[in-house]
């Protein structure tokens, strides 16, 4: 998933719905405080490495569904690790394995700068809230694109950490939204499958200008 910070550059309106779990700087923006400074080049430069090597809209990988892993071998450390690193370095607050073309059922997430990154392999939705929340999303794959999204507000998951080992994690909030944006990705599941069509038209919009301007630049 695109970071709030990433949000907050392209939008108009610096208001929305999202809470809790923020670090500081985005605490402090959220009471109105001016837009950040232009991205300095090194954060740049790293960001725009990270993209280029994850998978965009358009990318069959992206509508696959990824396979259980069964091998909690050194293979997976490095490929957890790779994840976290490009979600970092992408300013990402989540990202699963098919975004790099790695059809496997595994995500990384972080929503609070001062936490470390989480990885969950085999990650299954075992409980979803009845109670719904709508807040806008943005994706790693999907430039451009912001949508508000409905979702169940709270949920718990069951999944393995990097050596194998059972957990069980409840989530609510934008915790929550991340993990089930992520666990979509593994089904082949976009943020575009949960809009109505007058939004995606819109969104395939957005996107197509996000990468006429790319191009430009
Ligand atoms: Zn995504």
């Amino acid at each position: 998933m695109a970071s709030r910070q990433e949000l907050r550059e392209r939008q108009e309106e610096p208001e929305h719905p999202l809470r809790a779990t923020d670090e500081d700087v985005e605490v402090e923006r959220e009471q109105g405080a001016p837009e950040p400074a232009e991205l300095d080049p090194e954060t740049k430069e790293r960001r725009d490495a990270a993209m280029r090597v994850i998978r965009r809209f358009g990318d069959p990988v992206l509508r696959a569904s990824a396979v259980p892993v069964d091998r909690f071998d050194e293979g997976l450390q490095v490929e957890l690790a790779r994840m976290g690193e490009l979600m970092h370095d992408a300013l990402g607050i989540g990202l699963a394995a098919t975004q790099l073309g790695v059809l496997h059922r595994t995500l990384v997430f972080r929503t609070d700068l001062e936490e470390p990154i989480t990885a969950l392999v085999n990650p299954v939705l075992e409980w979803q809230s009845e109670e719904l929340e709508v807040a806008e999303e943005g994706c790693l794959s999907l430039p451009g694109v912001h949508v508000e999204v409905e979702r169940p507000a709270s949920v718990r998951v069951r999944a393995q950490d990097p050596d194998g080992k059972e957990l069980t994690l409840e989530a609510e909030g934008l915790q929550a939204r991340v993990i089930q944006h992520e666990i979509d990705h593994l089904d082949g599941v976009l943020i575009l499958d949960r809009i109505s069509r007058q939004a995606r038209k819109e969104a395939m919009r957005a996107m197509r200008e996000a990468r006429e301007e790319e191009s430009a630049a």
